[in-house]
């Protein structure tokens, strides 16, 4: 039987459409969701995720602005950047685009998102929420976009599978496991230096590939009938390749996602969510307020 193809383009649609109600309504009450994107030098991937962001925050109703820094701006310049939007009661969700240049290093940076406006979960506060699972705030954009996927293939619940995840970045590998290991999965972090991928992949139930390494994942790689969930994007020639061969993958998976049209429609849906989630928020923070006298 062919696999079923999890389209992430009528999903992103879907939730395009339930945003976009979410929105109206708090325009309704003077509110216009919005989203910074603290942008530092230059990068084609970057450039292309953060331009469709935009585009899809116009059709959902909230606005995307892009605050440039040279590629040559010091730790201390990107810090302040992020933590004057703290308390800029126009500004809901503040996202620092990654991957940032190589003298900056995120662990240095993180704790300078305002965590209240943290939609794509890097501060290490909500780091630490999901990994202690306790209440997560803001759920990373890819792994909340991986998990919606996931919730419309035929392995899920995931209690008691079996998952294999290839990375371990905290973008992506690591966060997808902790939101799998809270849905009772049984799971198996691979990377780099993990010996004998091919044995760990051949059991899993499910797979989540998130590498960067086109083609790394192969149809006689997998288990039949399982769930592969494709995060990896990279320029291969022009056009965009996955982790995954598909084409002999989808002979043995039974549900599959393709690229492009799989995680990433789904991810920059998933990351305005969050911002509409943050506005909704400051919407009751602000009834809850005392008043002046
Ligand atoms: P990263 O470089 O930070 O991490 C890659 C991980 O994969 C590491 O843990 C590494 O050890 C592991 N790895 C690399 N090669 C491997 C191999 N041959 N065998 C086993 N493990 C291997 O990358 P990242 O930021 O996590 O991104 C991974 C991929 O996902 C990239 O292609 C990136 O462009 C893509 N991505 C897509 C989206 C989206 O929305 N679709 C979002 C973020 C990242």
């Amino acid at each position: 039987m062919p696999a079923l193809i999890l389209d992430g383009r009528s999903l992103a649609a879907e939730l395009r459409t339930e945003l976009l109600a979410r929105t109206s309504a708090l325009r309704d009450s003077g509110i216009h969701p919005r989203l910074v994107v603290v942008f530092v030098g230059e990068n084609e991937s970057s450039n292309s995720y953060v331009r469709n962001l935009a585009r899809t925050g116009e059709r959902v109703g909230v606005d995307v602005s892009v605050d440039r820094v040279p590629e040559t701006a010091r730790l201390e310049e990107i810090r302040f950047r992020l933590e004057r939007l703290h308390a800029d009661p126009a500004t809901h969700g503040v996202m620092l685009q990654q991957p940032l240049p190589a003298h900056l290093p995120i662990r240095e940076i993180a704790d300078a998102i305002p965590a209240h406006k943290d939609v794509d979960g890097t501060h290490p506060t909500n780091q630490g929420h999901l990994a202690f699972g306790s209440g997560t705030e803001y759920v990373p954009a890819t792994p909340a976009a991986v998990m919606l996927l996931l919730e419309r293939s035929p392995h899920w619940p995931l209690r008691g599978r079996r998952a294999a995840i290839v990375g371990r970045s905290i973008v992506v590998g690591a966060p997808v496991a902790w939101l799998m290991i809270a849905q009772d999965a049984t799971v198996t972090i691979l990377h780099r230096e993990s010996r004998g991928l091919q044995q760990y992949l051949k059991t899993a139930e499910v797979v989540v590939v998130a590498a960067g390494s086109p083609g790394l994942v192969r149809g006689e790689d997998l288990m039949p009938g399982a769930t592969v969930i494709d995060v990896g994007t990279t320029m291969v020639n022009g056009a965009l390749k996955g982790d995954v061969d598909f084409e002999s993958a989808a002979r043995v998976a039974g549900a599959i996602t393709p690229v492009p049209g799989g995680v990433g429609p789904v991810t920059n849906v998933a990351l305005l969510r969050n911002v509409v989630k943050a506005a909704e928020r400051s919407q009751v923070a602000r009834y809850a307020a005392p008043k002046a006298t």
